[in-house]
């Protein structure tokens, strides 16, 4: 991957199950890729988070931003404007769910099995910042 390159989607529709599909459906070509995939997964959670955790109740805007650096390292960063996390250490740990039946307290934890790094920044009340940065392997013409 040469240069640089950088998407931006923004959101302040309703998150509902329809606007989710056409926000990953507008990210996923770019990120979908065989090289990108585990950064899809990761992706995935951290907008399924915004969704169910940032704004339970309302409808609420979020921006994911997609760069590829020289190097073969992309970064996506998903950014809300939501309830943020009162306790990042503890939201990170295997199992932990503020949620209902349906959450398995495990999102974090298969972002982190699937990028190399993943940043959370969170301040209650005014939204959380979630950071997944991968180096890739290139794949090969003849694969
Ligand atoms: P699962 O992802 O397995 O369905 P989960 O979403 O509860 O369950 P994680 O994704 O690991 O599990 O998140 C852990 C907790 O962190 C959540 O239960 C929620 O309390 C908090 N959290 C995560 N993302 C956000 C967010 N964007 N805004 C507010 N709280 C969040
Ligand atoms: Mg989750």
């Amino acid at each position: 991957m040469k240069g640089f390159q950088r998407i931006t989607i923004e959101t302040d529709t309703n998150c509902d199950t329809g606007e989710f599909r056409r926000i990953l459906r507008a990210i996923l070509p770019a990120v979908n890729q065989e090289t990108y995939s585990d950064t899809a997964t990761a992706l995935e959670e951290a907008i399924t988070n915004v969704i169910y955790h940032a704004y339970p109740d309302e409808i609420g805007k979020f921006k994911v931003t997609m760069k590829v650096y020289p190097g073969n390292v992309i970064e996506v960063v998903v950014q809300d404007w939501g309830q943020g996390i009162e306790n990042i250490e503890q939201a990170r740990k295997p199992l932990f769910t503020s949620g209902n039946e349906n959450r398995s307290g495990m999102g974090f934890t298969i972002m982190e099995s699937f990028v190399d790094k993943v940043t959370v920044q969170s301040q209650p009340g005014k939204g959380t910042r979630v950071c997944l940065k991968n180096k890739f392997k290139e794949k090969l013409s003849y694969d």
